[in-house]
């Protein structure tokens, strides 16, 4: 072989060496709250980010010029196949959701995500990603297992038998299935972390896909700022939850997908509390308080649901940690920022 030959053999093998150890990873769901975060986080950290979404790029929470965003359908094979070529790790996070209003009223929707997973899979299989990590949700739970509002918290194998939230769980718990099999039968590696409520600043807090944390703060902050002078809470506000503010959630999701956990597992907060509790912190943050008016027939979802962390502990001895007082500080502050502008845009 001529000389010539050689070296431009040993600068390819460079520049593919290069470009494997530079870490490109695609995150899916990037216009919406986590994935918009964690794009900036893995940003900062150094990666080459893909960021993709559906919603065209005025209508994306944050948008980072310096990442590629590329706006595209992800339930369509051919828009995964352009999403993940050239790069070899994906963060799926991509999927219809939102707060109980949402799922309990759209299950058709929440359940077609099936779709995004399962050729984001494909595309990850046979583009040769590295790794791929997968959101999946407290919902996917047996709903039998949260019938108290004391619930001492989910395990990971309180999924099965299956009885999970209907439409929305039942989705996640498929695809989370299809995450094992693709790692037993085709060899990639794939991460899933089974999230509980998360909420912080560039969440969804108004339009019906909020959940409880940024709806509370919404009303509280509607009745201070317009002058009202009651609040209508879903259910009888003794229904119990966990909150997981969005550092902690970033930071696990880095945690998960780096580690050696082929099973899914939990990742939220296990500080429990109830809904009314969830109201009265807001209500001090705000110096504000409302005559609290129960709609029980509105969607409330199961009793009692809370995280158990022995198994995070136990793996990468971490768990999030971010007390909900002060992430709800954070949160409050950021949507009274937001409400007060659009006020004075009107
Ligand atoms: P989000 O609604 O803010 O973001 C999801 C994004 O996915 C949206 O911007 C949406 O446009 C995009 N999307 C939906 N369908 C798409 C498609 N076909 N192609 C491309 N993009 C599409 O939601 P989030 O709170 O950031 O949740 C992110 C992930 O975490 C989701 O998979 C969700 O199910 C999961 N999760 C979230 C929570 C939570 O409390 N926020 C709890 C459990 C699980």
């Amino acid at each position: 072989m001529h000389s010539i030959e050689k070296l431009i053999i040993f600068t390819t093998e460079i520049n593919i060496k290069s470009k494997v150890m530079k870490k490109r990873a695609v995150v899916t769901g990037a216009g919406g709250f986590i994935a918009g975060h964690l794009a900036r986080r893995l940003k900062d950290m150094g990666y080459d980010v893909r960021a993709v979404d559906k919603k065209p790029l005025n209508e994306w929470y944050q948008v980072h010029d310096d990442c590629d965003n590329l706006v595209l359908d992800l339930n369509v094979k051919e828009n995964c196949y352009t999403a993940v070529n050239g790069y070899n790790e994906v963060f799926n996070l991509a999927a219809d959701m939102g707060g109980m209003g949402f799922i309990e009223n759209n299950k058709a929707e929440c359940m077609l995500s099936v779709l995004i997973n399962t050729h984001m899979l494909m595309a990850a299989r046979d583009l040769g990603v590295t790794r791929f990590f997968y959101s999946s949700s407290a919902c996917v739970y047996n709903d039998e297992k949260q019938t108290d509002p004391n619930n001492p918290g989910l395990k990971e194998s309180d999924a099965y038998p299956a009885m999970a939230e209907d439409g929305y769980g039942w989705e996640k718990l498929f695809s989370e299935r299809m995450c094992r099999h693709f790692m037993e039968d085709y060899g990639l590696v794939t991460r899933v972390a089974r999230y509980h409520n998360v909420y912080g600043e560039f969440g969804t807090y108004d339009g019906g896909r909020e959940k409880a944390p940024a709806a509370m703060c919404r009303k509280i902050i509607d009745g201070e700022l317009n002058g009202k002078d009651e609040i209508v809470i879903w259910g009888d506000g003794k229904q119990t939850r966990s909150f997981m503010y969005i550092d902690d959630c970033i930071e696990g999701t880095l945690k998960i997908m780096y580690s050696d956990i082929e099973e899914p597992i939990n990742l939220g907060s296990d500080e429990m509390v109830s809904i009314n509790r969830l109201v009265d912190i807001v209500e001090d943050i705000a110096g504000y308080k409302l005559k609290r008016i129960y709609d029980l027939d509105a969607p409330k979802g199961v009793r009692g649901r809370n995280s158990d962390n022995t198994l995070i502990k136990k793996y990468i001895d971490w768990a999030p940690s971010y007390p909900l007082v002060d992430g709800m500080k954070k949160t409050f502050d950021w949507i009274r920022g937001e409400m007060i502008s659009a006020k004075e845009s009107k």
